[in-house]
């Protein structure tokens, strides 16, 4: 009962109650009836009704995205067990007389706890923006016209579409359903598809599995298509109550996260046992046991990285959306770090590396050619032959008006623009065009030969037919690729009438295609025959025609490819497409120059072990299936590439998982390839990935720059302490102070090296090694090396500060103030770990921002003569700040002379990126870089 939450409707209920007993079951109304109940037609709700339904009934989700509340988030910063510690210990000096100390750590706390809590909401906020560009769309029909909208939308009332590879986006009742087959495995457990009509029942009580005209949430479209209107949305579907929706993003903790977790714990271990010994020994030495525990919690405070796990979900976060904005979507935050490790990019051609506007550029009818005129899709332009225009011949009008009528897409004008624009399939909707250019209407030609059924496309038959109705009699149509159609033809139609096909006819036919393709042309053969129905319709064909259209590449995806090049990534094309035409491209992108093809029926005959070996250097593979892509990643992943493999239809979510990086196409991909996939492009474009690979790989320096900053300046601070202990000086810096100095540079100045922009020559290197991890042996001697350098340089100046006669206070100011502005160094030097700081010294803005605000601060804190007390601070002399300059400026030949011995002995070691084709370096053998 609790869940009730959506109440009668029109007097009927909907929702939740419409399994429970007041409702009529849908099952057996009629589809009028149910349109309207619901208050609907056959053209779907208008777009304020819907909306208006949508207030009234909520967004279709079973789980709304929980929203954090600040609450939550700020007491979670307090439940720190050191906080409570610190904040129990100023209490406690503050009883023995210190009150000003503990005011000044009191406000310090509260900034860091500040400061943690706006690090942490923005990821959670950030996380949450993810979660909802990541949601599934469905297209439906309002007003009369298709539309996509975001699954979540939906409303009961709504007409949905539902087509190959979709998800059902809520509970509908069929009108319409041509072949339509769903597969209820997530409702039923029943793994056979289930055929559907939209006839209605006359049981109530049917069981889910058999009310055939209906099509539940969460099941999956296998084949055909239909419509249906909506019943049920969100938690009132049947699937609400028995499973939750793949939807959204997947934001479980990444590998790397789990990494710096596991190194943070240690860490934080470890600073605590040498505050403890510091402590331990500061007692021994006869310090104040408050005044030391207090010390002691603060050092701990300071030295434990508890920021990075919000940084680095920040970095990710952040990373993302601004891939959103280049068009890639990531579906699973894990990725966005393997992605910058991608050796091999294996793509789609069609629409991918192509534009997808196909145009007809060739006819081939009864052994003539013709030219066609034109260009996109606007349906002018004239036939030629041998470059006079001519009238469309009888043969060549019957070949394209049973294309046309094999084909679903269809031409629409828009209003404003007066341009056109084909819905559905781009290669149908050439065909559509060329058609209308020999003056046959798609539409015209539909009336008069209705369609009563038909077997649809897949990329395994690559063919499709569909039965019409001419009179009394039945006409197969079919179209599809030239060696499928004609191996199914039995005769042709040539001028003087049907005549047998024999085997050099059928030859030459191939011939022609293939010359066709020579010019990069995408070919379809068609042919027809008189049937009975659809168990004969493909085979003892008659032959009509072959059809070439031009797909030109994407002018962006060339630029791609040679970026690939650089960046020592190995750009793959699989395609269903004929091995001629993928050729054809593949040269003009400039992804091989006279490579071998590969075709599916090859990669077929060779065995795991050959595919292994000769997948490092195949660039092309051409009339592949879905289930080659799945052994083309294998093999790839076994020689230790990181893959990146694209996907749009059903039967590729096996290869989109089992890729590193599977990609979805957000224009043409179904539904179920994008949940299988770990990003979707938006813009279905190569050069895309490539940009979301050069994102993925600014994201992973970024976290690492932040890091080694971080970890740095933790180790130069205990080191200080640790020094001055061993070396029986009193300690250098105030419990004050060290939370001061963690403060002013695990804040902004930290936060500012995670959006740091990325470097030059991020797309000029080679990929990262996945086996790595972020700990290479160059960043951890960067650490160490910054880190003790910087305690050594402070321990001195102190000592000489002491030694020539400052005061403790003055010392201790000195060794402040140069602490500081080692850290403040150290930023601007872990923007790079391989690169001078000399080069582009201040392009991040927020970082100089940053920088600029802290020191300033840093100046009151050292002027501001009522400051001096709580942070027990001094005006420093003009002689005082040279000395500081010349110790904390140290920092930078140090650091300099590091990594010119890193990129020394990494020249040494590594191919050098601008070679041409570059061999993939011996990954699998893993090991440090
Ligand atoms: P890709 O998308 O990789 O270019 P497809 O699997 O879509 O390849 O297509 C493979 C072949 O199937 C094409 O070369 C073409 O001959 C044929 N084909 C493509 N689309 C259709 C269609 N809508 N109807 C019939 N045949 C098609
Ligand atoms: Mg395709």
């Amino acid at each position: 009962m609790t869940k009730r939450r959506r109440t009668a409707y029109l007097g009927v209920a909907v929702g939740e109650t419409a399994r429970d007993t007041q409702h009529p079951s849908w099952h057996t109304l009629g589809t009028g009836e149910v349109l309207s109940l619901l208050e609907s037609s056959p053209e779907g709700l208008a777009a304020a009704e819907a909306a208006r339904r949508l207030v009234r009934y909520g967004p279709n989700e079973l789980e709304p995205p929980r929203s954090v509340s600040p609450w939550s988030v700020l007491i979670r910063q307090f439940k720190n067990v050191l906080i409570l510690i610190l904040l129990v210990s100023t209490l406690l000096s503050a009883f023995l007389g210190h009150a000003m100390e503990a005011a000044a750590i009191a406000v310090i706390v509260l900034f860091a706890v500040l400061l943690g809590f706006i690090q942490e909401y923005r990821a959670e906020r950030a996380l949450e923006a993810l979660r909802l560009m990541a949601a599934p769309d469905a297209v439906l029909i309002r007003e009369g016209k298709l539309v996509t909208a975001p699954a979540r939308e939906l409303v009961p009332g709504d007409l949905l579409m539902l087509r190959p590879g979709d998800r059902v986006a809520a509970d509908v009742r069929l009108v319409e359903a041509v072949n339509l087959q769903l597969d209820e495995a997530a409702l039923t457990g029943e793994s056979v598809p289930v055929e559907k009509d939209a006839a209605p029942l006359v049981d109530p009580d049917a069981a889910l599995a058999e009310r055939k005209c209906m099509a539940y949430a969460g099941t999956v479209v296998s084949n055909g298509r239909g419509r249906g209107v909506v019943v049920a949305t969100a938690m009132g579907t049947e699937f609400g109550s028995i499973a939750r929706m793949l939807t959204g993003i997947e934001t479980g903790r990444t590998p790397l996260q789990e990494n710096l977790d596991r190194v943070g714990n240690l860490l934080a271990r470890a600073a605590l046992a040498v505050v403890a010994a510091i402590v331990i020994l500061g007692l021994w030495r006869g310090e104040a046991l408050v005044a030391m525990l207090l010390f002691g919690v603060a050092l701990g405070v300071a030295a434990v990285p508890e920021a990075l796990p919000a940084v680095v979900t920040i970095s990710l976060a952040l990373g993302v959306q601004r891939m959103v904005r280049r068009h890639a979507l990531m579906r699973r935050l894990a990725a966005v770090e393997t992605l910058g490790s991608t050796t091999v990019i294996c793509s789609d051609k069609t629409g991918t590396l192509t534009r997808d506007e196909m145009t007809v550029r060739n006819c081939y009818a009864a052994g003539t050619w013709y030219d066609l005129t034109g260009s996109g899709y606007a349906p002018e332009g004239e036939f030629l032959r041998e470059g006079r225009v001519v009238p469309p011949s009888a043969e060549l009008a019957e070949l394209l008006r049973v294309g046309v009528l094999a084909c679903d897409a269809c031409l629409a004008r828009d209003e404003e623009t007066g341009r056109y624009r084909v819905q559905g399939d781009p290669t149908e909707g050439a065909l559509v065009v060329a058609a209308s250019k020999a003056g046959l209407e798609r539409d015209a030609l539909n009336a008069r030969y209705p369609r009563v059924d038909e077997i649809p496309f897949t990329s395994e038959r690559k063919c499709m037919t569909t039965l019409n109705r001419d009179g009394a009699a039945l006409t197969a149509c079919v179209k599809g690729a030239p060696e499928v159609v004609l191996a199914a033809c039995a005769s042709e139609l040539a001028e003087d009438g049907e005549r047998p096909l024999d085997e050099a006819a059928r030859r030459r036919h191939l011939e022609a295609a293939r010359i066709m393709a020579e010019g990069a042309l995408r070919v379809l053969a068609v042919a027809r025959k008189e049937v009975t129905g659809r168990s004969d319709a493909e085979k003892g064909l008659t032959f009509l025609g072959l059809v070439g259209m031009i797909d030109p590449p994407r002018s962006e995806a060339r630029e791609a490819i040679a970026t690939c090049r650089e960046a020592g990534i190995i750009p793959v094309m699989i395609t269903g497409d004929h091995p001629v035409t993928a050729a054809a491209v593949a040269r003009e992108l400039g992804l091989i120059a006279d490579g071998r093809v590969v075709t599916g029926a090859e990669l077929s005959a060779m065995d795991d072990d050959l595919l292994e070996r000769e997948a490092q250097e195949i660039r092309v593979y051409a009339r592949v299936s879905p289930e080659h892509k799945l052994r083309v990643v294998s093999a790839l992943q076994k020689r230790g590439h990181v893959v990146a493999m694209t996907g749009d239809g059903v039967n590729d979510a096996p290869a989109l998982k089992k890729a590193d990086i599977g990609i979805a196409m957000g224009i043409t991909g179904t539904e179920v390839s994008k949940e299988a996939a770990a990003m979707t492009l938006t813009d279905d474009n190569f050069a895309s990935i490539v940009a979301a690979v050069e994102e993925g790989r600014g994201i992973f320096d970024n976290i690492r720059k932040y890091l080694m900053y971080l970890l740095s300046s933790n180790i130069g601070e205990i080191g200080l302490m640790a020094g001055t202990m061993l070396a029986g000086l009193p300690l250098p810096l105030s419990a004050v102070q060290i939370l001061y100095v963690n403060l002013a540079t695990d804040g902004l100045p930290a936060l500012a090296l995670a959006v740091d922009p990325a470097e030059a020559d991020i797309m000029r290197r080679p990929p990262r090694r996945a086996s790595g991890g972020i700990f290479t042996r160059g960043v951890v001697a960067l650490i160490l090396v910054g880190g003790i350098w910087s305690a050594l340089v402070n321990l001195l100046l102190f000592a000489w500060a002491r030694a020539s006669g400052c005061s403790d206070r003055e010392a201790m100011t000195m060794a402040f103030v140069s602490l500081v502005l080692i850290q403040f160094f150290k930023a601007y030097n872990f923007r790079s770990d391989r690169h001078s700081v000399f080069r582009r010294p201040f392009a991040n803005r927020w970082l100089n921002g940053a920088i600029l605000w802290e020191f300033a601060l840093l100046l009151l804190v050292v002027y501001l003569p009522f400051l001096h007390r709580p942070f027990g601070t001094f005006s420093l002399t003009r002689g005082d700040w040279g000395v500081i300059i010349l110790a904390s400026g140290s920092i930078f030949p140090v650091l300099e002379l590091a990594k010119w011995f890193l990129r020394r002995r990494d020249t040494g070691r590594s191919e050098p990126a601008e070679k041409k084709d570059p061999p993939c370096p011996p990954f699998a053998k893993g090991g440090t870089q």
